[in-house]
């Protein structure tokens, strides 16, 4: 691997699968790339495209060689597997796998935490695999159960998760904190509540769909989190507080 693997929000390519194929599809510049999917028995799957030129500006990603991060699980064994695909060689690594019963791999965001890759299961737990290491390893739990729950990197380098309360519209946000003995803990940062930023049209729009408010994206280096208040999707500004709808 060349230098730090690393992802940006909008600058790197973004992977879709479909039947026996996986997409990188860099949406600047429209270049797509077919990848042959490393297995063909994917209950659940995920992945992440990431600079493997060592770019810490991600605007200059869009013809550097790049890895892809793929994990998936299998519901019949329920072994979740991991392997890294280099766009240098044009071929998946070697599969790593562990099993973890009654949990497949979600197709939701992942966070890159220097060499560590975590992605959310379906059982509210949470893996990590370490890409020098090509480790697989389960780590925990969520510290707290939302309808819909997002991992994402914090500001300062730790593992950060955001959820919605179903009946409130609190905004809940949390990251996990080292102690001085190395023991590290889920702490409850902050809660935004939801309903005093949204115009009461939205909220009301949203309880009357009966779907609630969810947390479906962040961009870390920009500080904002996108919260999906149906049928429309917004940006809010942590910083400002600033809120502004991106989608309809
Ligand atoms: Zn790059």
């Amino acid at each position: 691997m060349t230098g730090g693997p690393s992802t940006a929000a909008t600058a790197v390519p973004s992977l879709r699968a479909r039947i026996g194929t996986l997409l990188v599809w860099d949406l600047v510049t429209g270049d797509k790339q077919y990848l042959p999917l490393p297995a063909h028995d994917c209950s659940g799957y995920n992945g992440a495209v990431l600079c493997a030129a060592g770019h810490t500006d991600h605007r200059d990603c869009h013809l550097c060689p790049f890895l892809v991060a793929f994990v998936f699980s299998d519901d019949r064994d329920f072994i979740t597997s991991a392997c890294i695909f280099s766009s240098e060689t044009g071929a998946w690594g070697e599969i790593t796998s562990i099993v973890i019963p009654d949990a497949l791999v979600l197709p939701k965001p992942t966070a890159l935490i220097g060499n560590t890759i975590y992605f959310l299961l379906d059982n509210n737990s949470i893996i990590e695999f370490v890409l020098d290491k090509h480790s697989l390893d389960l780590v925990e739990e969520v510290p707290y159960t939302y309808d819909q729950t997002i991992i994402m990197p914090t500001k300062d380098g730790c593992l950060g998760l955001a959820g919605v309360e179903r009946f409130n519209f609190n905004l809940n946000l949390w990251s996990e904190v080292a102690s001085i003995d190395g023991v590290v803990t889920w702490t409850h940062l902050r809660v935004i509540e939801l309903e005093k930023i949204l115009a009461p049209e939205a909220v009301s729009a949203c309880m009357v769909g009966g779907i609630g408010a969810h947390a479906v994206g962040c961009a870390v280096d920009a500080d904002v989190i996108f919260i999906d208040v149906y049928p429309r999707i917004y940006m809010i500004h942590l910083k400002s507080m600033k809120i502004k709808e991106v989608s309809k």
